[in-house]
Formats: structure tokens, C-alpha cells, sequence
């Protein structure tokens, strides 16, 4: 409620600087989409690195060819949904980390998936799918460049982009960083309300069974090991969202059940 009121105060303020989500929501956006896309193409090189230097980027080649099946399915729905997003510079890697459980998107579809994820979550297609189309709807309504706009907005979040940049050690600045830390930072629920909806309709277009997305959620919740998975951090639960996500099940029954091959984004 007090994040709404917020929103909406910054919204009053800085008129101009407002937006409408898919679902018809505020988004306070400061940050344009484009800039927020730079920005995040320079985050993602500069957060991938470490990874890249120890070789832990993309070394299993099964996964990485069913991941690469699954995603390219639902970027063909995503730039159906919104065609401008054919100009992205799609991409996703994976990032070899057991110990985490957690995927991100970045503002112009630049994504991750950690091996934490498939091997304790032990997704099915479908599930893995339901994950990835989250990650994409994110992307698709904006909420990186909405996140960013709200840190950089906030007095407190630029104190906590200076700490938070400190105890990264990530040699980046300004709009960048804010990028690196949108992905770090939970999205609000009405911001997952909103990937859930939108996901499980890309994954049920790509031909991915959306009751998948209800197990996806129960599987999540049942993680074990220290604290809750990265993932249930980022991307809270919006209140009732097994049962949100059951109801929408039959009106995504007939995109999941349509004939014919699916349209394919060659990575
Ligand atoms: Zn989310």
C-alpha cells in the first residue's frame, strides 16, 4: 500500500515521467526504455565477467541446447506480443553456480539462468519454460527501466547503489549500476502479478503447458538450504499466486493446445 502511495506521489510530481503497464498499471519511469537498455547491455558484460574469467559460462552443451530450444520459442511469442522487441539484442547465458537458484532479464532481453536452478528445482520443460517466459515478461513490461527509475528516484537508493556498489566491487556507475541492481532487487508484487500473467501466456503460446507454471511456484517454495532461494527473494509472491496462476489455466488451454509448429528465434 505504501509503495502504491509512493508511486503515485512520485507519479503527481513528476507527471511526465509516468507510464501504463501491460496489465494498466502506474509505472514511474525516469528512465527511458532505450537508456535503460544501454545501460543494461554495459551491467550484464560487466556482471557476466567474473563468471567468463573462470570459465563458468555456458560449459554444458545439453543444457545449453535445451535452454536455448526453450527460450527461442518464447522470444518468437515475446516480439509477437511486442513487435519492436525483434531489434533487441536477445540473449541468455548460463552461469555455471550449483548453490544458486535464481534467473534474471534484463531491460532489452538480456538474461541468465544459474545451474543452482535446474539442478535443485529439477524443472521439466514446462516448468523451465514458465521460469524463462517470467523472466522475459519482465523485460517485455519494462520493470528493469521501473526499478531503476525507482532506486535512482529514492534518496535511500542512491545511498544503497553506493554501498551496494562497494560490496559488489562492480566497476560500474550512474544508470548502469542501477541496472546490476535492478535484477539484485525484489520486484514489487504488483510487478510479479503482472510477469505472471504475461509469462504464462508467451510459455502457453510456445506450446508449453501453463499448469506448469502451479507446480513451478510449489517446487520453488520447497527449495531447502540456507534461507529462501535468490529467485523467491526477487521475485516475492504476490498474495494467492498458485491460485492466480491456476485460475488463468483453462483461457491459456487453448494456445497451448493449438496445432501446427511453434514459430522459433534462432539464438
Ligand atoms: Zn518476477
Amino acid at each position: 500500500m505504501k509503495k502504491r502511495y509512493t508511486t503515485f506521489v512520485l507519479c503527481a510530481v513528476l507527471f511526465i515521467a509516468c507510464a501504463t503497464s501491460p496489465t494498466g498499471r502506474r509505472q514511474l519511469m525516469l528512465v527511458s526504455e532505450e537508456s535503460a537498455i544501454a545501460a543494461s547491455r554495459q551491467a550484464y558484460t560487466e556482471m557476466l565477467k567474473p563468471y567468463a574469467q573462470k570459465g563458468k559460462i555456458d560449459n554444458d552443451p545439453a543444457l545449453k541446447d535445451r535452454v536455448d530450444r526453450i527460450t527461442g520459442r518464447l522470444i518468437a511469442q515475446a516480439i509477437k506480443m511486442r513487435p519492436e522487441t525483434k531489434d533487441w539484442d536477445w540473449s541468455i547465458k548460463i552461469i555455471d553456480d550449483s548453490e544458486t537458484v535464481n534467473a534474471w532479464a534484463m531491460a532489452g532481453g538480456k538474461m541468465a539462468l544459474y545451474t543452482g536452478l535446474v539442478k535443485k528445482i529439477k524443472p521439466t520443460d514446462d516448468e523451465l519454460a514458465q521460469v524463462l517466459g517470467h523472466e522475459i515478461a519482465h523485460a517485455l513490461a519494462k520493470h528493469s527501466a521501473e526499478k531503476m527509475s525507482v532506486a535512482m528516484a529514492s534518496s535511500i537508493g542512491v545511498v544503497a547503489v553506493g554501498v551496494a556498489a562497494d560490496r559488489k566491487g562492480l566497476a560500474l556507475t550512474g544508470a548502469a549500476l542501477a541496472a546490476a541492481l535492478a535484477v539484485q532487487k525484489p520486484n514489487s508484487r504488483a510487478a510479479e502479478s503482472e510477469a505472471d500473467q504475461i509469462g504464462i501466456e508467451l510459455a502457453a503460446k510456445a506450446g508449453y503447458d501453463p499448469h506448469a507454471a502451479v507446480t513451478l511456484w510449489q517446487k520453488m517454495a520447497k527449495v531447502g538450504g540456507k534461507g529462501p532461494p535468490e529467485f523467491l527473494s526477487t521475485h516475492p509472491a504476490p498474495e494467492n499466486r498458485e491460485k492466480k496462476l491456476a485460475a488463468l489455466v483453462p483461457r491459456m488451454m487453448p494456445y497451448y493446445e493449438q496445432k501446427g509448429d511453434r514459430p522459433f528465434y534462432r539464438l
